[in-house]
């Protein structure tokens, strides 16, 4: 793989003094030469590469260290360049996108030829977004073609919030990232299949399952995200994804008594000379203040899921600033963008809840 000296230009309209214009230019003018950019959405940082250019779309795999069986989603800046992605777009999906695009949702359609096959990863069928982040949009109409991007992370990774984040895991392994800034969202899109009917949800992300319902009636999850033994039908869902270094088990439960467990697990580690993480929310940090641990990160207000949503990959990335030797996680309740919340640390724990010595 090509080493670069990876350079960062800021993107951002609120820092005074950058040349937006010229960065974009000198960005497209990669992409149009084969190599991969990252850049800002609404949901992550993006590693976007030419999505017809067979070389350029193996270049962000070799990037990522991406399993080559886990296809890509494909971002497009406008409405009409659908038509050169994918054909056959239902009704529900029309409506959908009239309802939430541009913005957090990848829909699942019948793909066209002309992509690079590496796009699809050899299915019949590809992932198309159109991002609500005027970066990302810029950079698509000045390459002029759709841009293939996956999260801009070292595969198995947590997903890039910041450009920070982006160095951390690419630099030298990426010619440039575009720095617009911390990104909206902060977890994914939604992974929608509209070749089914009716459709189904394959990657919980940014617009839930009952904002969904509300436009088209039934959506339904694919059972792969509820039950482990069932095999998911995103590729990229059957990959451990979004680890910390350290080892990460949720503790689930409901107000004090979840407060109690976690309590109690701390204890039990600390006793037995382990140095402890803890994720938890702003009300129930100052109940575990009191305790030896190594690293508490707060991701926001348990009644602000969006908050913890827009908070969360930072603060899974800052358990690896400090060695900590086992992170404890509280859980969310799986409603709204909740869902996404725990589809993404059920995965970084790998499915682990904590047990209890004394159970
Ligand atoms: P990422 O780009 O890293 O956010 O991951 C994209 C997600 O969308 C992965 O879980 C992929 O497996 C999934 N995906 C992309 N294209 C398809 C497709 N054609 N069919 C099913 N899942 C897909
Ligand atoms: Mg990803």
């Amino acid at each position: 793989m090509a080493q670069f000296d990876t350079k960062i230009y800021i993107v951002d309209k609120s820092v005074d003094n950058v040349d937006i214009y010229a960065h974009l230019q000198e960005a497209a003018r990669w992409i149009q030469e084969g190599e991969v950019v990252a850049f800002p959405t609404e949901t992550v940082y993006g590693l976007g590469a030419d999505a017809t250019h067979s070389e350029a779309v193996r270049k962000i795999y070799a990037a990522k260290g991406r399993p080559s069986d886990n296809p890509l989603i494909v971002h497009i800046a406008q409405l009409d360049q659908l038509q050169d992605v994918a054909y056959a777009v239902p009704d529900k999906a029309r409506k959908l996108m009239e309802a939430f695009w541009p913005g957090p949702i990848t829909f699942i359609l019948p793909a066209k030829a002309g992509l690079a096959p590496e796009v699809t990863a050899g299915l019949e069928t590809v992932g198309v977004r159109m991002p609500d982040h005027p970066i990302a949009r810029a950079l698509i109409e000045a390459a002029n073609t759709p841009i293939a991007a996956p999260s801009a992370n070292r595969s198995g990774r947590p997903s890039p919030t910041t450009a920070q984040h982006v160095w951390e895991d690419l630099q030298g392994r990426i010619p440039l990232i575009l720095d617009g800034g911390e990104t909206g969202v902060g977890v994914e899109s939604t992974v929608l299949d509209v070749t089914l009917d009716p459709p189904v949800i394959l990657r919980p992300g940014g617009v839930s399952q009952e904002e969904l319902q509300a436009m088209i009636g039934e959506v339904r999850l694919d059972p792969g995200l509820q039950d482990q033994s069932q095999p998911a039908r995103a590729p990229g869902m059957k990959y451990r994804h979004y680890a910390p270094h350290a080892p990460l088990y949720l503790i689930e439960g409901k107000g004090d008594e979840a407060v109690e467990k976690m309590r109690a697990a701390i204890m039990e580690q600390v006793n037995t000379g382990k140095r402890v993480g803890v994720l938890t929310v702003d009300e129930e940090s100052s109940l575990l203040a009191d305790l030896p641990v190594t690293c508490l990160v707060r991701c926001g207000s348990r009644n602000h899921l969006e908050e913890v949503a827009h908070q969360l990959f930072h603060g899974l990335r800052q358990f690896d600033a400090v060695s900590v030797d086992i992170i404890l996680s509280r859980t969310f309740p799986r409603q709204g963008i909740g869902l996404a919340i725990m589809n993404r640390l059920h995965k970084a724990a790998g499915g682990r809840y904590y047990q209890h010595k004394n159970q």
